[in-house]
C-alpha cells in the first residue's frame, strides 16, 4: 500500500514553512557540541549516544570519548575493554560495541571515511534508517529526511493524524511527508531544526504553540488537540527484578568480579560486575549457597549487608541487594578477574556496579 499523503501543504506554503523553521533554529538552537563540526565520525558518534539518552547526559560523555579517540581510526584500533569503559553509564552497551565494528569496517574498507551513500552507511553495523539520514545530512548535506520520534510528533500534530505513530503503514506515510517537507538545499540544518522543534517546543505532553514558527500550519493547534497527538501507546509492564550480589575482599584490598553472559545474575552483559544471582526474600542464604557452589568459598563466612542499589533501565526495575564479604583469599575461578577494589572504574562497569563498589569501600573505611 502506498504512503497516505496527509499534510497536502502547497509548494509555494511549504517553502514559507522551509524558511520560517529555518530562520528560528537559526535564532534558538541549543549551542551543542556536535553542532561545532561537520566531521561525519563525530556527528554520528552524537547520534548514536543520543539514541534512548537524553541531551544533557550525553555531554559529558561526548567530550571524554573524543578525548579517548579523537579519529575513526583510534576508535578501530581501540581495545573493545576500553571502548567499553569509555561508555560504562551511559547504557545500551551494544551501541559502543556497533560502533567500534562500524570504525573497523569504515577504516577497512571505506578509506577511514564514514560513507557518504546511503546504502553502503545503512550496512554497517548499528546504523539504522534514521542514522544513516542523520549523518549523510549533516556532514554531507545529502537530502535525506530523518524520521525519529520527534520529527514524527510534529508531522502528526501538523497534519491531525491520529493514531500509533509507529504502526509500520503510518509510519512509512509520515517517512514521505518529511521527505516531501526536506528543505533541499540544507538538509542538514532542516533535520536539527525540525528535530530541535519536536524536542523544545513541540513537546509530547504540552507543546509550546505560542512559540512554534510553523503554528499557522499546524491543524492539530487550530483543532485544539495539539497535546492529545500522538495517541498513547501501551507501556509493556515494568518487570522488578532482585538480586544478591557479592563484594568478596581479600586483605589486600582486591576483589573478584565476572563478566556474566546472559542469564542467572547477568545485568549487563560483556561488563564486569560482582557475583550475583536472581533471588527473593532470602537474599543473603541464596548468595551463601550461590558462592558456596559456584567459587568454593566456605558456607560459613559472614556476609555483611551494603546498602541496597536501584536501577530502572527501560522495562526493568533491578533492585540489587549486595554484602560484603572477607576472605582470607579469592578464589580461582575461570575468567574472573581480581582487582584492587577502589580501582574498578578503569573497567568497562555499569553505574550500578559502581554505586556497590563506593557502598563497599565506604563500609570498609567505617569498619577500619
Ligand atoms: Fe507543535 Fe503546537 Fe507547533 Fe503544532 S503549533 S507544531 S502542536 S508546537
Amino acid at each position: 500500500m502506498p504512503p497516505v499523503s496527509f499534510l497536502e501543504i502547497p509548494p509555494a506554503e511549504k517553502k514559507l514553512i522551509q524558511r520560517r523553521l529555518l530562520s528560528w533554529f537559526g535564532k534558538r538552537k541549543r549551542d551543542l557540541p556536535w553542532r561545532r563540526t561537520k566531521d561525519a565520525y563525530r556527528i554520528w558518534l552524537s547520534e548514536i549516544m543520543l539514541q534512548q539518552t537524553r541531551v544533557a547526559a550525553v555531554i559529558p560523555y561526548y567530550a571524554r570519548f573524543l578525548e579517548k579517540f579523537p579519529a575513526v581510526q583510534a576508535l578501530a584500533r581501540a581495545k573493545t575493554e576500553s571502548v567499553l569503559a569509555r561508555w560504562a553509564g551511559l547504557g545500551y552497551y551494544s551501541r559502543a560495541r556497533n560502533l567500534q565494528r562500524a570504525a573497523r569496517e569504515i577504516v577497512a574498507g571505506h578509506g577511514g571515511k564514514f560513507p557518504s551513500e546511503y546504502e553502503e552507511a545503512l550496512a554497517l553495523p548499528g546504523i539504522g534508517r534514521y542514522t544513516a539520514a542523520a549523518v549523510l545530512s549533516i556532514a554531507y548535506e545529502k537530502p535525506l529526511a530523518v524520521l525519529d520520534g520527534n520529527v514524527a510528533r510534529v508531522l502528526a500534530r501538523i497534519g491531525a493524524v491520529r493514531g500509533d505513530l509507529r504502526a509500520p503503514a503510518l509510519w512509512r506515510s509520515l517517512e514521505a511527508e518529511a521527505q516531501d517537507l526536506l528543505a533541499q538545499k540544507t538538509p542538514g540544518d532542516w533535520n536539527q531544526a525540525m528535530m530541535e522543534l519536536g524536542a523544545t517546543v513541540c513537546t509530547p505532553k504540552s507543546p509550546h504553540c505560542k512559540e512554534c514558527p510553523v503554528s499557522r500550519w499546524c491543524q492539530a493547534q487550530k483543532l485544539g488537540i495539539a497535546a492529545q497527538i500522538p495517541d498513547g501507546r501501551r507501556k509493556r509492564a515494568t518487570v522488578k527484578l532482585t538480586l544478591a550480589a557479592g563484594v568478596l575482599l581479600d586483605p589486600q584490598g582486591n576483589t573478584l568480579l565476572l563478566r556474566h553472559e546472559n542469564g542467572d545474575g547477568a545485568l549487563f552483559s560483556h561488563l564486569w560486575q560482582f557475583p550475583a544471582l536472581e533471588t527473593s526474600a532470602r537474599a543473603a542464604s541464596d548468595l551463601k549457597k550461590y558462592l558456596q557452589n559456584q567459587l568454593g568459598i566456605a558456607a560459613r563466612c559472614a556476609l555483611t549487608p551494603l546498602k541496597t542499589a536501584r536501577h530502572a533501565v527501560t522495562f526493568r526495575d533491578i533492585r540489587v541487594r549486595p554484602f560484603l564479604i572477607h576472605v582470607e583469599r579469592l578464589p580461582d575461578y575461570d575468567g574472573a578477574r581480581r582487582v584492587l577494589l577502589h580501582q574498578l572504574a578503569d573497567l568497562p562497569i555499569s553505574n550500578l556496579t559502581r554505586k556497590i563498589a563506593d557502598a563497599a569501600i565506604h563500609a570498609v573505611k567505617k569498619i577500619d
